[in-house]
């Protein structure tokens, strides 16, 4: 039989930020490629809702200043970023104060390896730990931040294939093994990691844990200025006309076909699955599907000015697990773009099984962490995932092949670590390894790709 004339060098299932960056990777290189998605937007899990003028993420986004990856992604060069003020303020036994991790950290005005504790959060109510006597800081006297500042230096300057290279073990016993006394992990390691892994039980893997860690130490938390539906419309945008083409799901993939359900076949010299793990195991069984960790994101505004001004721009944790919220923040002081002009949005993350009448539970945990009545703040949204960030527990592959023959290729967050670097990051290996496997140096077709299949909305 003769093949069919090609219509696309290369279908992308999946249009989150791992299948539109490698679209746009490919198109870059002159490789024609149609990006599919199921859904009726672009964006995957990072999308923005829009409610009263609030801008609304699904996902409590933590992103870092120091994930190479927002550099290297083309497309993203217009993405802007607000920062969290440095550190982090840890809420413990009733009072809050900020950690900010050593110089260097993306400007944290530390001390040069010691990891330093400066101040109490206004407004905050002050516990019987406040009073003079008492432990004096969430992690520990002076020795144990200077030890933690140290650390966390160590850990900044390491690089990556040295962390890759360590023992692997869950993130809770590695600490545990390396002496950091239990004060200091229930104080600060463990708010802290929970809050950039989505892991409160510290399961992750060490190795990924310390990536984590590594982030934190040599950057600052930040999140994209308009939400998290930023990066896939910046990436969306450079693509050429009609890439995009949403409301298509795909039914069965192969080298050289993919079949949608309501828009037929399209052939093709090779295809990217960029779907979720989930879907992308359904497509091709036999793809590993990991555990996931579920995340609830609870949207609050309200016109109290205790709220808006005693957390300023500051990531807030709970080192008490007194509640179920891990970390929350007055987002519109961080990027007012998310808010309408003179409202507050106040954004908290659950992790794990959100407790029944969550919103409730949510406000009581929240009155205590802000120091104020939470009864009179308007619900705005709450947004479960159930499978929201794939497990790394170990062992775990970080760099799990992309490649799986010549023609059929599988990159997202699943293939790397569970982050929006980690999409990246894969969909860049993939993108590599279309481009050697195609000889791509140029176009390799002209003609519009899908001219039956509806464009994005
Ligand atoms: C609540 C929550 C909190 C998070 N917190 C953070 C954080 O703080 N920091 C961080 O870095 N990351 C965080 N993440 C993770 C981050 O959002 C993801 O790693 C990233 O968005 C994954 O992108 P992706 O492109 O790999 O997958 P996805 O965004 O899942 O994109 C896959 C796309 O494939 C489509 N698709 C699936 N099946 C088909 C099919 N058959 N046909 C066509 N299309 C299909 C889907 O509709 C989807 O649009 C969080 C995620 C959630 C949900």
């Amino acid at each position: 039989m003769l093949e069919p004339a090609y219509q696309v060098d290369v279908v992308i299932v999946g249009a989150g930020i791992a299948g539109l960056s490698a679209a746009h990777r490919l198109t870059s290189a002159g490789v024609t490629t149609a990006v599919l998605e199921a859904a009726p937007y672009a964006g995957g899990r990072m999308s923005t809702e829009k409610v009263d003028g609030f801008r609304l993420d699904r996902i409590g986004q933590l992103l870092s200043t120091s994930y190479p990856e927002l550099r290297l992604t083309p497309g993203l060069d217009a993405l802007a970023v607000r920062r969290f003020a440095p550190g982090v303020l840890l809420h413990r036994d009733g009072r809050a104060q900020r950690a900010l991790p050593p110089a260097g950290g993306g400007g944290a005005r530390g001390a040069r390896g010691a990891l330093h504790v400066v101040r109490a959060l206004a407004g905050a109510p002050r516990g019987a730990a406040g009073t003079p006597g008492r432990t004096a800081a969430p992690v520990g006297g002076a020795v144990d931040q200077a030890r933690l500042g140290a650390a966390l230096g160590r850990i900044a300057a390491t690089p990556v294939e040295r962390i890759l290279a360590r023992p692997e073990m869950p993130a809770g016993q590695a600490l545990a093994q390396r002496g950091v006394p239990a004060r200091t992990i229930d104080g600060f390691l463990r708010p802290l990691l929970a809050a950039l892994l989505c892991d409160p039980e510290l399961s992750t893997s060490s190795r990924c844990a310390d990536l984590a860690l590594r982030a934190f130490a040599s950057g600052r938390l930040c999140v994209p200025e308009g939400g998290a539906e930023m990066l896939p419309e910046l990436l969306a945008r450079g693509l050429p006309p009609g890439t995009v083409r949403t409301g298509v799901r795909v039914t069965s993939v192969s080298t050289t076909r993919v079949s949608t359900a309501e828009h037929g076949e399209i052939h093709c010299r090779a295809v990217l699955l960029a779907t979720d793990a989930r879907a992308a195991a359904e497509l091709l069984p036999g793809l590993r599907v990991p555990d996931f960790h579920p995340v609830t994101v609870v949207h609050h505004t309200t016109d109290d000015p205790a709220a808006a001004f005693s957390a300023g721009t500051s990531l807030l944790l709970d080192a008490d697990r007194g509640g179920p919220v891990a970390h929350t923040a007055v987002l519109s002081n961080v990027d007012p773009s998310r808010a309408p002009a003179g409202r507050v949005l106040i954004s908290s993350t659950v992790l794990g099984p959100p407790p029944q009448g969550v919103d409730t539970a949510v406000r009581i945990h929240l009155s205590r962490l802000y120091g104020t009545s939470t009864r009179r703040w308007e619900t705005l949204a709450v947004h479960h995932t159930p499978e929201a960030v794939p497990a790394m527990r170990p062992p775990h592959d970080l760099r799990r092949p992309v490649r799986l023959l010549a023609g059929l290729y599988v990159c997202g967050d699943h293939r790397d670590t569970s982050t929006v670097q980690g999409a990246l990051h894969s969909a860049h290996r993939a993108a590599s390894a279309i481009l050697a496997d195609l000889g791509a140096a140029g176009s390799m077709h002209t003609a519009d790709p899908t001219p039956t299949l509806p464009r994005a909305a």
